[in-house]
């Protein structure tokens, strides 16, 4: 946790535009609770803040864009780096048939707003606990439906603070996975939506909410789903095959619910977590042969993080 750079006040120049924090404990930034200190933290009031943090952090120092840490599991240790927390940069605009959305903005919200102004397309974000840039850096998608199938550009801000716009063709995303410019922070984002009835809208969104509270722990700390599905497979059935449904170490629980759900029972560390995700890869691995491979980005210290490139 020693960060060696002279940070002779690079952030104090900052302290009036936006919240800066030293020391900030992660757990408060995460769904599942857990995680330790945030050396550097600041949640810059707008873009101009956000670009003026990016141009004053020293180079050497690790830059983690946060969302609303829905999927997210930070060491009990903490993150030696420079927390950004985009959550005030939540603009919301409508043009003819396209949204275009703050990175900070929820993507429950985009989803009410496009129901209100009669556009489909973005109804599954209405189940999605995060924010657009943690849905864009994720391709997060439920009920057939991804961030990619309706993504028409992208607005990113460089390690060097240039700003730059990314068409959709020119971005490669797959199944919970965006390959961003190295270093990068989601903006803003684009998409192209078309018309439809807004009650046809918001009937399909509660359909989908309800059949995601009768499916999943919602009511403990958890990160959604903690594995990818495998091709063809899905990552709770090999779980709950492997005998581990309800599985406990320490205060973290694979749920009885929904096997490829971890929840934070109300004192779990972070360690906890990691030790029930490997034993849950070794369990599956003996029973079906498959490695099952994490959905929720470990940062930090267990998994080697290039230096400028904080997307875990
Ligand atoms: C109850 C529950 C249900 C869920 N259901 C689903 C689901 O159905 N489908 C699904 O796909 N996911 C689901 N998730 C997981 C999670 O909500 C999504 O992955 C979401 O997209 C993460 O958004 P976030 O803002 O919370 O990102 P964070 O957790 O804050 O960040 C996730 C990653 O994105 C990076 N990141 C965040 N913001 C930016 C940015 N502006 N620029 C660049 N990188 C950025 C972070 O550095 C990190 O690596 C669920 C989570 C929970 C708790």
């Amino acid at each position: 946790m020693n960060t060696v750079v002279n940070h002779t006040n690079w952030m104090q120049a900052l302290h009036d535009q936006g919240v800066w924090r030293e020391h900030e404990p992660m757990a408060r930034h995460t769904t599942l609770a857990v995680g330790g200190p945030a050396r550097w933290f600041f949640r810059p009031a707008d873009r101009n803040a956000l670009i003026a943090a990016i141009k004053a952090c020293p180079a050497d120092v690790v830059i983690l864009p946060l969302g609303r840490g829905s999927n997210m599991l930070i060491p009990d240790t903490g993150f030696d780096g420079f927390v950004i927390d985009l959550s005030d940069l939540d603009e919301i605009s409508f043009g003819h048939c396209n949204v275009r959305a703050g990175s900070g903005a929820r993507m429950s919200r985009v989803a009410r707003q496009c129901a209100e102004h009669g556009l489909t397309g973005c109804e599954f974000m209405a189940t999605v606990p995060g924010d657009i840039g943690g849905g864009i850096a994720m391709n997060a998608g439920c009920f057939s439906q991804q961030v990619s199938d309706s993504l028409h550009r992208i607005e990113v801000v460089l390690r060097d603070g240039n700003i730059i716009e990314i068409e959709h063709a020119d971005l490669k995303m797959v199944y919970r996975h965006t390959e961003l410019p190295t270093g990068s922070l989601v903006l803003s984002a684009t998409f192209t939506l078309q018309p439809d009835s807004p009650e046809q809208i918001r009937e399909r969104m509660r359909s989908m909410r309800s059949r995601r509270s009768s499916t999943q722990p919602l009511a403990q700390p958890n990160c959604g789903s903690v594995f990818k599905n495998p091709d063809g497979d899905h990552a709770a059935r090999l779980i709950e095959a492997a005998g581990l449904k309800g599985f406990r170490i320490g205060g973290a629980q694979i749920s009885d619910q929904h096997a490829n759900f971890i929840i934070n029972t109300g004192e779990a560390s972070s360690a906890d977590i990691v030790a029930l995700i490997r034993r849950a890869q070794a369990a599956v691995k003996q029973h079906s042969n498959i490695e099952l491979e994490t959905e929720v980005r470990m940062i930090g210290e267990w998994e080697y993080i290039l230096t400028g490139d904080g997307n875990g």
